[in-house]
C-alpha cells in the first residue's frame, strides 16, 4: 500500500456500506486474518493477555505494552478512555452528525474527519497521543458495573431480567484488528508499516521506523505502542510464525495465535478469510468465520464508524444496554442478539467449534443428529439437535469433530487422588 503524500483515494468499506476517503490506493491481500469473539462467554480471566505477554512483550521497555488486553466496559480501557476520547474528538469535528442511516454510516470516519479538525497541526488521520498515565493501568475499573442512573445503592435492584439488565458490565477482549484500511499505516510518514499480501497481517518494519509515534496517535484502537528502550513502535504481529505453520505441532499448517489458543472461556475462533480482487470477502459459505460474520450476521466489528474496517468481530453481550452496544458495534446489534439468543440449528453447531482445536479451521461440515430437546425461548419455538460438526484444515484434513450436546462423564467410584 504505497500512496502519494496528501492524496486521498476513494475506497469501499463494507462495514459502513459506502465509499470513503483513505490516504492510500486500494490493495488487498489474498486472505485476511480475522477472528470472532463471543462476548457472552468471556470471564475476564486474562489468560489470553498473559499468553501474549509471556510470548512477545516480556522484555525491558515493554512493561506497559499489552498487545492483547481485556477491559471491563463501560468504564475500563487500555489506554484509559481510548474510545470515549476518540468519539468525543469525532463529535467535535462533526457535531450532531455522527449517525447511521440504516446500515450506511453517514458521519465522518477518522480519515474524513482529519481534514476538518480546526486548529492544531494537520493530521492524515484524526487521533490523539495518550499520556503515560493513561497507559499505566491496563485493567482499571475491573468489574465496575453501571447501575440505574441516580438510584442510590441500587446495584441489586431491577438488575437481572433480560432483554437488557439495568445493572451491567462486560469484558471486552482486544488486540490489533489487522484492519483492512489501517490507520497506523496511513499515518506513518516513513512508510514503515505494511500489510502482508498473504494474510493481511499488519507489521511494523522496525528498521524504517524512527519512533515519530504517528501510528500511536492514529490507531483508533490504540494498538500501536511505542517502546522507549528501542525508540520504535511495536504492535501485535498476529503470531505470524504460527499462522505460517512454523510451529512443529501443526507440520506446516496454519495455527491460531497464542491468545486464541489459550482462551479459557472458549470465546475465540480465529481464521483466514478469502478476499476477492475487489477487496470484498469472497463467498466461502462453510468457512466458520465467513458464516458467522456474513451469513448468520451474529458477529459485528468494533466501532465500524471509525472507518478502518477492523477484522475482529464480536458477538455482542445480550444483557447490555442496546444503545451502548449500537454505539460500539453499529446497527447490526438487534439482529445479532436475536440470532444468538435463539440460534438456529447451523449456528448452534458452529458455536461448538470455538476452541476445540488450535489449528485454523478452513471449512466445516455438519452431520445431522437426533432431536433431543425442545422448548420456547422468549415465545419462539426452539429445538436442540445433537448434530456433529466437523472442521477441516487448509489441506482438507479433518482436524476436529464435536457434538452439540456436551459429553457427560461419570467418574468411577475409586478416585486415584482420594484420601
Ligand atoms: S488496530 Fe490499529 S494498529 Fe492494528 S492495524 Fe488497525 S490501525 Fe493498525
Ligand atoms: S482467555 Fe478468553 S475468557 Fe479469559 S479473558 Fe481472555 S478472552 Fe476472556
Amino acid at each position: 500500500m504505497a500512496g502519494e503524500k496528501g492524496v486521498m483515494s476513494q475506497v469501499f468499506n463494507w462495514q459502513i456500506n459506502r465509499k470513503m476517503e483513505y490516504p492510500h490506493e486500494e490493495h488487498h491481500p489474498d486472505r485476511q486474518f480475522a477472528f470472532v469473539f463471543n462476548l457472552n462467554r468471556c470471564i475476564g480471566c486474562q489468560t489470553c493477555t498473559m499468553a501474549c505477554k509471556s510470548t512477545w512483550t516480556f522484555s525491558k521497555g515493554q512493561e506497559y505494552m499489552w498487545w492483547n488486553n481485556v477491559e471491563t466496559k463501560p468504564y475500563g480501557g487500555y489506554p484509559q478512555f481510548w474510545d470515549v476520547k476518540l468519539l468525543k474528538l469525532l463529535e467535535e469535528t462533526n457535531p450532531g452528525a455522527q449517525k447511521w442511516k440504516g446500515d450506511v454510516f453517514d458521519g465522518k470516519t477518522i480519515f474524513e474527519a482529519a481534514k476538518t479538525k480546526a486548529g492544531a497541526e494537520p493530521q492524515r488521520v484524526l487521533g490523539y497521543l495518550p499520556t503515560d498515565e493513561e497507559w499505566r493501568f491496563p485493567n482499571i475499573y475491573e468489574d465496575t458495573a453501571v447501575g440505574p442512573k441516580g438510584k442510590e445503592g441500587s446495584y441489586v435492584d431491577d438488575g437481572t431480567s433480560l432483554p437488557e439488565h439495568k445493572t451491567w458490565f462486560f469484558y471486552l477482549a482486544r488486540l490489533c484488528n489487522h484492519c483492512t484500511y489501517p490507520a497506523c499505516l496511513a499515518a506513518c510518514p516513513r512508510n514503515a508499516i505494511y500489510k502482508r499480501p498473504e494474510d493481511g497481517i499488519v507489521l511494523v518494519d522496525q528498521s524504517r521506523c524512527r519512533g515519530y509515534r504517528k501510528c500511536v496517535e492514529a490507531c483508533p484502537y490504540k494498538k500501536a505502542m511505542y517502546r522507549p528502550s528501542t525508540r520504535v513502535t511495536e504492535k501485535c504481529i498476529g503470531c505470524y510464525p504460527r499462522i505460517e505453520g512454523k510451529d512443529p505441532e501443526t507440520q506446516g499448517r496454519p495455527m491460531e495465535t497464542r491468545c486464541m489458543a489459550a482462551c479459557i472461556g472458549q470465546i475465540r475462533l480465529q481464521g483466514l478469510v478469502q478476499i476477492a480482487s475487489d477487496g470484498q470477502w469472497a463467498e466461502d459459505r462453510y468457512n466458520p468465520i465467513y458464516y458467522l460474520v456474513k451469513v448468520a450476521k451474529v458477529a459485528l466489528p468494533l466501532y465500524p464508524q471509525f472507518g478502518t474496517e477492523p477484522n475482529g468481530y464480536y458477538i455482542p453481550p445480550r444483557w447490555v444496554s442496546r444503545d451502548f452496544l449500537k454505539q460500539m458495534f453499529g446497527p447490526g446489534v438487534d439482529h445479532a442478539i436475536e440470532a444468538y439468543r435463539n440460534p438456529d440449528r447451523e449456528l448452534l453447531a458452529v458455536l461448538q467449534m470455538f476452541r476445540k482445536t488450535n489449528q485454523i479451521i478452513f471449512r466445516y461440515q455438519i452431520e445431522p443428529g437426533p432431536k433431543i430437546y425442545e422448548t420456547e425461548i422468549q415465545g419462539k419455538p426452539f429445538a436442540l439437535y445433537d448434530d456433529t460438526i466437523n472442521g477441516f484444515d487448509r489441506d482438507g484434513r479433518k482436524i476436529v469433530s464435536t457434538k452439540v450436546e456436551e459429553p457427560f462423564y461419570v467418574r468411577p467410584d475409586i478416585h486415584q487422588n482420594s484420601i
